[in-house]
């Protein structure tokens, strides 16, 4: 059992780890990310992206990417022979990529991967999490921290209160 230290740690690097992971690199955030599988799932799982997602995805430099290797949907409708059962046009959206977009989970994963890549990260695999610890000793060095601040800013405030001699005097008078 090996243990591993870090102030962020994402368990799982599905889409939704993975995504984590690039807003977090995005923003400089350090972090450790994990998968218990060797490699990653090459399964058929979701296989559409929807636009709000696809929304979403474009702050971490991820839309214009999924769109260039799927398959663009604009019209989703249900027959039964002639008839039209179901019929659900995307193109009024109001977003820059109006349609569902077709592409398989294990492409989408390795979009996000290559991504992750780019911004200097791995997923350590196979890596799984079996217990995790809260360290104190990183939260009692920052309470110290956040104490020797308020106590040296409260002297700061005191000494240099402009009321405060006067009330200093007015307390020495009256005694
Ligand atoms: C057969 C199938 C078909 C599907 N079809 C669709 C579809 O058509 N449309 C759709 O929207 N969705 C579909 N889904 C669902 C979609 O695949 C999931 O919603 C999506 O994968 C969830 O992403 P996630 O990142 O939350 O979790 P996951 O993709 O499940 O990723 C979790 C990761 O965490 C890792 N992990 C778990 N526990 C640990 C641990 N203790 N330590 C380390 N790593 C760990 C796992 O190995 C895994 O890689 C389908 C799913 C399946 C199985």
């Amino acid at each position: 059992m090996h243990s591993l230290s870090t102030q962020v740690l994402i368990v799982g690097a599905g889409p939704a780890g993975l995504a984590t992971a690039i807003g977090l690199a995005q923003r400089g955030v350090d972090f450790v990310i994990v998968d218990a599988l060797d490699e990653a799932q090459n399964t058929s799982r979701a296989a559409v992206i929807h636009a709000a997602t696809l929304d979403s995805l474009r702050a971490l430099s991820l839309s214009d990417r999924l769109v260039a290797q799927g398959i663009e949907v604009p019209q989703f409708r249900i027959r039964e022979r002639d008839a039209v059962l179901f019929d659900a046009s995307f193109a009024g959206l109001p977003t820059p990529t109006p349609f569902a977009l077709m592409i398989p989970q294990d492409e989408t994963e390795r979009i996000f991967i290559d991504r992750l890549a780019e911004l200097g990260h791995v997923v350590r695999r196979p890596v799984r999490l079996t217990s995790a610890r809260r360290c104190l000793c990183s939260s009692r060095r920052r309470a110290r921290w956040w104490w020797r601040r308020c106590r040296a800013s409260a002297i700061g405030w005191w000494r240099n209160w402009p009321m405060l001699p006067r009330l200093r005097r007015w307390r020495t008078c009256s005694v």
